[in-house]
């Protein structure tokens, strides 16, 4: 016997729950791929899709997934050799970086750790070393999934500004498109990578890279350019095969239109709220028990965490623990540890995630919230009271 039998909610920081509405919409028989329906339906959706990066600029649609997108993003805009900076909060960034290094770029890494976010001083200091302006992207990512870290976009780009800096503000949103705040344009990132399984409520599957008329100047001469991923034909096809480099991701885009349609009636600032009130709920909660046990969050300062994902530890043992039980007996699966291990822990078992992106509501984070007092409770975790009260005010 299990109580797990039921709806399962997959607490995971993506991919994130797919929406009954976008299955639907992707169960359906192959279109024609030269013209006719999808042809104009993506035609339509580019501007929606825009829409949701709150930026007018331009985007290349990849078959990938993030990693993908990354090296997407590179080959148009760096030639072998250039210099890259990367800016890494928790884990994600390095990765980025680790695909700039093998692709020939000239990489340098400011490490702040994984627990906060870009030091401002840090980061001036190395764009005034660099007079000659050879440093030509510099990479960051809005919100690192592992650590939960959110940057602050804006502040960088003024950095960069008060510096006379030129580089590049590349930036990666794969996990807090359509779940923090972001804006492109306003905020002055040159180029963005996204991916369909996160905020996006899609399958993963589908990269994105947005980019601004300044990434298209350097794309000009940039000499890592290759046939498939160049980004011009797919942001500016002159038939419908060249958005795609060859057959379209057919269902991968009906599912993308109806997550963008539900994003578009809810509203995107609507979306971004209805996360800052859930995630609201899930660290209220967490406060509360971390009173009386051993769960910490990650990032301490509530204003430099994501509303997407909440990394916690919670002792030796006690994360892998805690998440089997979630599975056996609740239905909930959470987020395993990533890039987080204390010495005498080097797997990381003492950690957990729990992601709280796209599709989801007050009872998903409540019910989730109520398995884990459950796992607590089960697993003989010390634990603070009152913790899904304080949740269930969140929501209130
Ligand atoms: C998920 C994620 C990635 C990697 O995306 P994949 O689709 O797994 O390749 C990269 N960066 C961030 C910030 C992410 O959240």
């Amino acid at each position: 016997m299990t109580l797990a039998n039921g709806r399962e909610y997959l607490a995971i920081p993506g991919p994130s729950v797919m929406p009954d509405r976008v299955l639907q919409a992707m169960h359906r028989a192959a279109p024609n791929i030269y013209e006719g329906a999808l042809a104009d339906m993506v035609d339509a959706m580019v501007p929606d899709l825009k829409a949701v990066a709150r930026t007018r600029h331009h985007v290349a649609i990849y078959i990938c997934n993030g990693h993908g997108a990354w090296e997407a993003a590179l080959t148009n805009v760096l030639s072998r050799g250039d210099k890259v900076l990367a800016l890494c909060t928790g884990r994600f960034t390095h990765g980025w970086a680790d695909v700039a290094e093998k692709l020939g770029a000239d990489v340098a890494r400011l490490d702040f750790g994984t627990q906060g976010t870009v030091d401002a001083e840090a980061f001036a200091e190395a764009l005034a070393a660099d007079n000659a302006h050879q440093i030509k992207a510099v990479l960051v990512a809005h919100v690192d999934t592992a650590t939960s870290i959110r940057n602050d976009i804006k502040a960088l780009r003024d950095i960069l500004d008060k510096a006379g800096h030129p580089a590049l503000l590349c930036v990666d949103c794969i996990a807090s498109l359509a779940c923090d705040p972001f804006e492109m344009d306003a905020w002055g990132a040159d180029l963005m990578v996204a991916a369909s399984q996160k905020g996006l409520m899609t399958p993963p599957g589908l990269g994105f890279v947005f980019f601004n008329d300044r990434a298209d100047a350097a794309h000009a001469t940039a000499g890592m350019v290759s046939l498939y991923w160049d980004w011009t034909p797919r942001s500016r096809p002159d038939f419908f095969y060249q958005y795609f480099g060859g057959t379209a991701p057919t269902h991968h885009l009906f599912g993308l239109r109806e997550a963008l349609n539900m994003i578009g009636e809810e509203g995107l600032e609507n979306v971004w709220e209805r996360h800052r009130r859930l995630s609201g709920a899930v660290w209220a909660a967490v406060a509360a028990w971390g009173q009386g046990g051993p769960l910490r969050f990650n990032v301490e300062d509530p204003a430099l965490r994501s509303q997407a994902v909440t990394a916690l530890s919670i002792g030796r043992e006690n994360g892998t623990r805690l998440r089997k039980w979630l599975i056996e007996n609740t239905g909930v699966t959470l987020g395993i540890g990533l890039g987080m291990y204390a010495r005498d822990d080097p797997e990381g078992n003492g950690y957990f995630r729990i992601g709280h992106m796209g599709h989801l509501n007050t009872h998903m984070v409540l019910g989730a919230l109520g398995s884990i007092e459950a796992g607590m409770i089960a697993l003989e975790i010390d634990h603070g009271r009152g913790a899904l009260e304080a949740a269930a005010r969140a929501c209130a």
